[in-house]
């Protein structure tokens, strides 16, 4: 997701500068051509990590003086994948052995990163072998490989994630650190005995945070100021609810970005951690071990902290931890898995919390999901609505016109490019927090007097600009 904006401004690339270098060429030294003339041949190059000897190779290899112009490496990524990718999307079969086995692991992970994905479905089936990566969302296949080649793959990986490559018949979960061409890369390994072999999903983590921006993650202005405004206060707690894969993590760390000051102290406690962030102390929920999310808790609050983010409220009693921590005056920052801001509330009441007690502690309770954006190189205008119906109690009129998804190279013929969230921000004024102390729930008054957008009309606006389609934002209209 943090790759988003980047990916969409891609290096330009025309056939015979693209075939000055072989793909081989390319990936191993990481370069897309940039220019050339009689004696001089201009390459985009990756300005981390030692460029000298890259130089001094291709100037031999190519025969021509050898300049480098300097792009962040995401870039890179992303153009190598555009131009130079040796495979098709029509399933070739990718020439994995075991002899270039470390390599292809790499590429594919590479390729991954840059696609900003965040996980790598490795599996077997009674004909074939493939890989699939989550792009947006969505799993798209992107390799076949040789049903014979299969367990050295898998082995491999097990080697690399520590696991016993043995045991084929029991689930085995492992975390893997490969020290890619500049970074440094962890994974989550999770492997599978499924009827052909073993299917392995790989979690890309440890994303810097630094990359997120809170103003890029799709917020409308007011709602950014009211989510903001119940940030700043030095006690209480900040919710955010939404199903699993909407974002809630990359808002919460965009939230830490902006509290994590020299004079803060702040703890987090997550499962898995996603992201990384200098400065702030993280601790990985380990639950086979004890280390729960409440029992976190309790020994954070012997660590002087200002702020806590907990990755999740599963239980009453984390609840209520959570509520007494923000009560003795810290910050507390979590999610929580319901429907809305207002059934978040609900929610926590049903968990024990008094009514008073959360009117007391409550800064936000926001909700939020995410759409996928359609791809803006070749979404189509339609006036045809065939098929499509807006749910019954919903006050929403079709346009004249709207988009569809069609697909072409620059989104990996998906027909969509990058995701934005959506939200819906609570924020706990006096008549709000009135509301909640009496368990009042004549909610939609409220958001219609304040003019406060709810999930419905944030998605219904989006589709109506033309970013989205109606199928995309179907989900949370029925909701
Ligand atoms: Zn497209």
């Amino acid at each position: 997701m943090v790759n988003k904006e980047i990916q969409q401004v891609p290096l330009t690339l025309s056939v015979d500068l693209q075939q000055l270098i072989s793909p081989q060429q390319a990936w191993h030294y990481q370069i897309i051509p940039a220019f050339k003339n009689e004696t001089e041949l201009c390459f985009f190059v990756s300005s981390q990590g030692d460029y000298t000897e890259k130089k001094e190779e291709l100037q031999l290899i190519l025969g021509k003086s050898i300049q480098f112009e300097f792009v962040p490496q995401e870039k890179i990524g992303v153009a190598l994948n555009k131009f130079y990718r040796q495979h098709d999307l029509n399933g070739k079969v990718l020439k994995f052995s075991s002899e270039n086995s470390n390599r292809f692991l790499e590429r594919l992970l590479e390729e991954a990163k840059s696609l900003g994905s965040s996980d790598i479905h490795i599996e077997i089936y009674a004909e074939k072998a493939r890989i699939r990566i989550r792009i947006d969302g969505v799993l798209v296949e992107r390799y076949k490989l040789d049903k014979q080649e299969y367990p050295a793959l898998v082995n491999q990986i097990k080697i690399k994630s520590n696991l016993d490559i043995a045991e084929k018949r029991l689930p085995q979960d492992g975390r893997m650190t490969l020290n890619q061409l500049q970074s440094k890369l962890e994974l989550r390994v999770s492997i599978l005995p499924t009827l052909y072999g073993e299917k392995i999903v790989l979690r890309l983590l440890s994303n810097d945070a630094t990359n997120i921006d809170i103003n890029h993650l799709g917020f409308e202005k007011r709602q950014l100021e009211d989510f903001l405004l119940g940030t700043k206060k030095s006690f209480g707690l900040v919710l955010i609810s939404g199903p699993t894969g909407s974002g809630k993590t990359t808002t919460l760390y965009a939230t830490l970005k902006i509290l994590n000051e020299e004079k803060t102290n702040i703890l987090t406690i997550e499962d898995p951690i996603e992201y990384t962030l200098e400065g702030i102390n993280q601790v990985q929920l380990k639950e086979s071990i004890g280390l729960t999310f409440s029992k976190a808790l309790k020994t954070f609050l012997r660590q002087d902290p200002d702020i806590i983010m907990l990755g999740e409220i599963r239980d009453a009693e984390t609840a209520q931890m959570a509520v007494r921590a923000a009560l003795t005056g810290h910050l507390v920052l979590s999610t929580i898995h319901t429907n809305s801001a207002w059934a978040t509330i609900s929610r926590l009441i049903e968990m024990g919390i008094p009514a008073y007690l959360l009117a007391n502690t409550l800064n936000i309770s926001m909700a939020q999901r995410l759409v996928r954006k359609l791809c803006v190189h070749c979404k189509q205008e339609v006036t045809e609505f065939e098929g499509l119906k807006i749910p019954t109690p919903l006050k929403l009129d079709f346009p004249t016109s709207h988009f569809i998804s069609v697909g072409c190279e620059h989104c990996y013929y998906t027909g969509f490019s990058g995701r934005t969230a959506i939200y819906e921000v609570l924020c706990l004024d006096e008549e709000l927090t009135h509301m909640v102390r009496e368990n009042d729930h004549r909610i939609e008054p409220y958001f219609e007097k304040n003019e406060i957008k709810n999930l419905v009309h944030s998605a219904w606006r989006l589709y109506l600009n033309g970013v989205t389609t109606f199928k995309e934002i179907y989900p949370i209209l029925i909701n």
